[in-house]
Order: structure tokens, then sequence, then C-alpha cells
């Protein structure tokens, strides 16, 4: 059997599937078992939000609770197993040039936009919306967004449990390999915040490539 923590690929050459996602834009695709997505933050400082589902029941999906429970850290980095609500491993970071990542911040909507931001910013777009039009593409709904992985998006948490959006620190080209162990409906939004600095008050595209597994 392929030990898919070693499956990461070297260079976007022998890619499948490569796709630039436009600022402020969704993008989802089924990921096989054994198959690698790479994200690239291609300008830098832009967060990339995103949902995991089991292709073949997505009841089962991704838990952030689950995932930091059995990692028993904070932050997604390599190595990291993506854990779903039934406790099975549904992909893991199989390599990471960032070094940070968050999955406790949750996604920006228009409602807590208009909370933090005020009003005025309650029609603009944002991450909850990119899902629902996204995952209408796999018949499901917003009663389908659980709390989400945030790539890229930079979320220090002290001591007491607080945390706040700060800098990102992801560089022009820093790139995260997630490597699948079961087929995954892969959900992305690429996070059209403005108001705080996820995403350098800038939204920028990003970059996906998808390999296959090595030969065995
Ligand atoms: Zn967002």
């Amino acid at each position: 059997m392929t030990d898919l923590a070693t499956a990461s690929p070297g260079s976007e050459a022998g890619a499948v599937y490569r796709h630039d996602i436009p600022a402020e834009c969704p993008w989802s695709r089924v990921l096989k078992r054994g198959q690698t997505l790479r994200i690239v933050d291609s300008e830098g400082q832009q967060a990339v939000d995103a949902l995991l589902y089991c292709a073949d029941d997505p009841a089962e999906r991704y838990s952030a609770q689950d995932t930091l429970r059995a990692q028993g850290s904070a932050y997604i980095d390599l190595g990291t197993r993506l854990v779903s609500n039934k406790g099975r491993v549904m992909a893991r970071i199989t390599a990471d040039s960032c070094g940070r990542h968050d999955t406790s911040a949750g996604c920006c909507s228009c409602e807590s936009n208009a909370v933090r931001f005020g009003e005025s910013t309650k029609y603009q777009h944002a991450c909850r919306e990119n899902f629902i039009m996204e995952l209408s593409k796999h018949g499901l709904t917003k009663r389908d967004i659980v709390a989400n992985l945030n790539f890229f998006m930079n979320v220090p948490i002290d001591p007491s449990g607080n945390f706040t959006v700060v800098d990102g620190i992801s560089a022009p080209g820093n790139y995260v390999d997630i490597t699948a162990d079961m087929d995954v409906i892969f959900v992305i939004s690429n996070c059209p915040q403005v108001n705080n600095p996820c995403n350098g008050f800038n939204p920028t595209p990003i970059r996906v490539a998808i390999w296959d597994p090595p030969a065995l």
C-alpha cells in the first residue's frame, strides 16, 4: 500500500489538474483517495477557507473539534490528520511551506461582518455565501456548513484561549499539500474579507493542483 504520508509531489509538472481560483471565488472538486491537492497562496497573505465531506456519505464531514482533539494542537500544520465527525482520518497535511493554518476562527459571513465591522459591510460578499453556492453543486445546503479550516490564516491563540486574526505570514508561492485518505468533496472559499488583515486587506487569486498517488 502506498504510504500516503510520503505522497507529496515535488513539482507541478505531473499534476492531473491545475486551476487558478480568482480572488473572492469558490471552488470544489472530488479528491480521490490517495490523490494530493496542493493549494498555493499565489501572491501571499491570502486566507483559504475549506470544508471536506466524505464523497460516499456527506453526512460524514470535517470536524474541527475532533481534529484538534486528536492532534493535541491548536493549529494545523505538517502531519496534521484532518478528522471527520465519525473519528476517521479524511486527509492529512503532507507538505507545508507556510507553517501556520487555523481551524478555530470560522468563516466570514454577511451577518458576522455586520456585527463586527458595522452595518455598511452587511452586503459585502463573504465566505459563507461562497460555501452556499459551491455546496449547492453537491446537493448540500447552508445547513451542511460546519466549523471550517482556514489555510494560510494566522490566528494566534493565547494561553487563556483568546484569539485574534492578525497579519498573515504566508509569502507569495507558499503552499500546503493535502493527501486524501478517503474520497472527499473538497470545498474552498477564496476569502473575500477586506475588513481584517487575514487577506492583507486585498483578496488575491490562489492556485490549486492535484496529483494522483505515486505508482506502486
Ligand atoms: Zn472569509
